[in-house]
């Protein structure tokens, strides 16, 4: 098995913090700078069962010009491309600007979305399970899986969980 992934959220999530602990020193690039080239490669998993090639998908926010409008259509471009979305959010901050427009794009692909609640080691697990029903409504996540990327919980399952998607 194998397949592309592309992680999306918004700034500070806790992607490369995610990518570190599953590809660690593997990943050859690691930069917090703008993306102006799609589909840039940030690391290959490879185990037993599956090579998994995890994409960085150039920030996806809504445009206020006509670069920025193009720079989505490319990012969408790379959602149907893809075999998985891993869209990540924060639970400490839980639902905020920018959510709303990312989801709205997804409503336009037929990717499997997971959803990736990172952070969980900073809140209340009634405050989890408030956020898990919050998300549901908003859209058809094929999963939803809480993590703490810092700290490893569950990311071993996410793991197996991208891999019976592939
Ligand atoms: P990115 O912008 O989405 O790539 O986010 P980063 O991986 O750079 O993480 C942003 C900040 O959140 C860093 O200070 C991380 O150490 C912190 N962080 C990431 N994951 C976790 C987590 O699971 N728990 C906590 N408490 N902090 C985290
Ligand atoms: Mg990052």
């Amino acid at each position: 098995k194998s397949g592309f992934i592309s992680i999306i959220g918004r700034p500070n999530v806790g992607k490369s913090t995610f990518l570190n602990r599953v590809i660690g020193q593997k990943i050859a690039i690691m930069s917090d700078k703008p993306q102006t080239t799609r589909n840039k490669v940030q690391g290959v998993l490879t185990t037993d069962e599956a090579q998994m090639v995890f994409i960085d998908t150039p920030g996806i926010h809504k445009p206020k010009h006509k670069l920025g409008d193009f720079m989505i259509k490319l990012a969408i471009n790379t959602f149907r491309e893809v075999d998985l979305i891993l869209f990540m959010i924060n639970a400490e901050e839980g639902y905020g600007r920018g959510d709303e427009f990312i989801i709205e794009q997804l409503k336009n692909v037929q990717t499997p979305v997971f959803l990736v609640i990172n952070k969980i080691d900073q809140v209340h697990p009634d405050q989890l399970l408030v956020l898990i029903e919050q998300y549901k409504e908003m859209y058809p996540f094929k999963e939803v899986i809480p993590i703490s990327a810092l700290e490893g919980n569950n990311v071993e399952r996410l793991i197996q969980q991208i891999q019976e998607y592939l």
